[in-house]
């Protein structure tokens, strides 16, 4: 159901005030080919009326020609700021940019965000963004989470379905998405609501068993038939089951890159307002599909990239699978018990 401006108006006012824009500070709302008009006029609309100085940066698409999927982040690596040193420049002088185009996995955003320029990402449409507007909560919340698996050596993650699967943990850093920035050099997802890291280099293993309902991305697809990931030294050597695994194993294939199976992100979902349901609802191409990763209690584990938290694997093949009903444990304690958070984890 569409939300008015109105809904809209207030839902960024709430964002930009808990990332703490004052007026006076440059606010830069960068935009491409696929951005909703209605997020791109009420986040300018919103930071003019907080008192900043707005700025609009549209840049043209890139790599449209090589994915095969619509969805932004089904094909990584060059994005429009590469080589743009214009665009760099303009982002890094602002105090805050709004990526209403989907910035992810580029040198050239670490880059803006080493200036102490915050990048707030908003992709999804506006009536999903209206229903998770982030709050000081679940900060807390999901920086607790972040604290506790900072802390973690291992994570083993277990479920009825047979998957038991073993991430050393300790050489990258717990990432906390919550859906605001108020800090300098900060970048999170409105919506969001979870805390990842990613597995010591090589050394996840063990077993994935996905079972029909989980979800994957960018397909946007509940799945029907289980998928089996065997994963040895950090990557999945194995993709077996039925027609489910062999769309997978297909979609992957066509990169041609054996750097697309290692594991990447793992964590859990902290956000009430996501919801498993709502994939089947949404346009397929109208959502990115915030609610699958953020679902409170899901675990979500991803194949591809590990430039993001600061490691050297820049494949353009990215997937990320929420999984229900497993039991995450951190160090011998749940933190997640058969897809139920656990409100006060032992350790
Ligand atoms: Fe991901």
């Amino acid at each position: 159901m569409p939300v008015s401006d109105h809904v809209m108006l207030e839902a960024w006012k709430e964002v930009l005030t808990l990332s703490k824009l004052e007026a006076g500070q440059t606010v830069t709302v960068l935009t491409g080919a696929a951005s909703h008009p209605q997020t791109v006029s009420t986040a300018m609309t919103a930071a003019a009326a907080m008192g900043a100085v707005v700025n609009r940066l549209d840049l043209p698409p890139v790599n449209g020609d090589k994915a095969l999927s619509r969805d932004a982040l089904a094909y990584l690596g060059s994005t429009p700021l590469t080589g743009n040193r214009a665009a760099i420049a303009a982002l890094k002088e602002s105090d805050l940019v709004l990526d209403l185009m989907t910035l992810l996995f580029s040198p050239e955003q670490h880059e803006i965000l080493k200036s102490g320029t915050k990048i707030l990402l908003a992709a999804e449409p506006p009536e999903v963004l209206a229903r998770i507007v982030p709050t000081a909560r679940d900060r807390a919340r999901v920086k607790a989470a972040a604290e506790r698996l900072a802390r973690a050596k291992e994570m083993r993650v277990l479920s009825a379905a047979g998957t038991d699967l073993i991430c050393p943990l300790g050489e990258f850093p717990a990432i906390s998405e919550y859906g605001f920035v108020d800090e300098p050099g900060r970048w999170d997802h409105w919506p969001s609501g979870f805390v990842l890291t990613w597995p010591d280099e090589g050394a996840a293993s063990g077993t994935v068993v996905l079972a029909p309902g989980d979800i994957l991305l960018p397909q946007k697809s509940y799945i029907t038939t289980e998928i089996r990931l065997t994963v040895s030294n950090g990557f999945a050597t194995k993709i077996e089951g039925g027609v489910d695994a062999e769309l997978l194993a297909e979609y992957m294939a066509s990169f041609d890159d054996a750097e697309a199976y290692a594991i990447s992100h793992i964590g859990w979902g902290l956000q009430p307002r996501a919801r498993w349901s709502t994939l089947g609802l949404y346009d397929r191409e109208a959502t990115i599909g915030m609610d699958a990763r953020a679902f409170e209690g899901n675990f979500l584990i991803s194949l591809g990239p590990n430039n993001e938290a600061g490691g050297s694997r820049t494949t353009a093949c990215h997937i990320d699978i929420p999984m229900r009903n497993c039991t995450v444990r951190l160090d011998g304690h749940d933190v997640v018990t058969g897809g139920q958070v656990c409100h006060n984890p032992t350790a």
